[in-house]
């Protein structure tokens, strides 16, 4: 299994491939340049060949083992034209610096509608991964699951699909599951029967030739909760279970199985979490294992029980709110069929207020 986590590549994108190591990693994720700026300085060939270089000297291939994140600017379904060609800008860059570091694979978020039409958002998202695939010649574009709702693509694995059955090269297009993303967008995988019904789902919906990488994460937030909150294995809402599924199941060797657990910037603790994962490797549910799954719960148990108030918080507040605004409409309507549409709009509009929206 190819275990492994995304490493800081600061300093350069070669020294990503040393952090690698360091942790024991069997893949890796990096960033291509900084995610929340626009602006990066060009990849110089020096350092391409450097990371190459790198790569073939400590058994990493990067058409295969490498997968870099995105940067979070990145929006292509924003219905503001501008916005979105600027981030096709951004995403032409970071797919062309792949292909000089002969990196096989480029994971990004699939970004936001914003207050246009989903469908929209979704071929206008298909129509640039489209555009990108003709001006570069072998990366494969891959698309991220997501934790969130509403206007926000690709938390709905039809989402995915809709956008796969739009482009043309589908050679080129892929799919990574993030177990957080998935477990917040209310796919409970955390049991034997949820994660082999998740998986049934998505070789229907999606089709698993499509797979191609895995973030793994646990969840600070609970089920359905969509809410993208990382937690480390084994202490947050998922549990240790589906990491040691995971770390058993035949059909995803041989992808990069990514760790982005929170880690505060230290690589090493990535290192432990690894160890773990092969801990699992042929691991029983026998008393050696529930010791350590309860182990690992209680360190997270005050985490859960803050984001569970919160959570439970949110929910009595939109409810509240929605109470109140759609007494506020009925007042202002006079007639009684008009009323029922209004009230509907504003208790739409209220929801998507409350969501949670990363790629704007
Ligand atoms: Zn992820
Ligand atoms: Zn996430």
């Amino acid at each position: 299994m190819k275990f492994g986590a995304h490493v800081g590549s600061s300093g350069g994108v070669s020294k990503s491939v040393l952090n690698a190591m360091d942790i024991g990693a069997n893949s890796f994720a990096l960033f291509l340049r900084s995610p929340r700026q626009w602006a990066a300085p060009p990849l110089s060939s020096e350092e391409a060949e450097k990371f190459k270089a790198l790569c073939s000297q400590h058994g990493y291939d990067p058409a295969r083992d490498v997968l870099p994140h995105g940067s979070y600017m990145i929006n292509m379904a924003n219905p503001d034209d501008e916005k979105a060609e600027k981030s096709f800008g951004l995403f032409l860059d970071d797919l062309q610096r792949c292909e000089k570091l002969g990196i096989g694979l480029y994971n990004f978020h699939p970004g936001s509608v914003i207050d246009g039409e989903k469908s929209d958002g979704l071929e206008k998202l298909a129509s640039y991964i489209n555009r990108a695939i003709k001006e570069t010649s072998t990366v494969k574009i891959v698309i991220e699951n997501m934790a969130g709702h509403g206007n926000l693509i690709g938390s709905d694995l039809q989402d995915i699909k809709t956008v796969i059955d739009f482009v043309t090269d589908k050679s080129r297009v892929g799919v990574c599951v993030d177990t957080c993303h998935s477990f917040a967008a209310g796919y409970d995988i955390s049991t034997e029967s949820g994660y082999k019904e998740f998986w049934d789902k998505f070789d229907s919906i999606i089709g698993r030739q499509y797979l191609s990488a895995i973030h793994l994460n646990d969840s600070k937030a609970p089920l359905a909760a969509n809410r993208d909150l990382h937690q480390k294995l084994g202490l947050g809402y998922l549990g240790l279970d589906v990491f040691r599924f995971i770390a058993n199941d035949p059909k995803l060797e041989g992808l990069p199985i990514v760790l982005e657990t929170p880690v505060k910037d230290d690589d090493t603790v990535y290192g432990e979490e690894i160890k773990l994962l092969e801990w699992l490797q042929g691991r029983k549910d026998d008393e050696e294992y529930a010791a350590k799954r309860e182990a690992l719960a209680k360190l997270g148990a005050s985490e859960r029980k803050e984001q569970m108030e919160k959570f439970e918080k949110k929910s009595q507040k939109s409810k509240k709110t929605v109470k109140t605004k759609r007494q506020v409409k009925i007042d202002e309507s006079p007639n009684g069929t008009q009323k029922k549409r209004k009230v509907t709009t504003v208790t739409t509009a209220i929801k998507d207020e409350s969501e949670t929206t990363t790629n704007q």
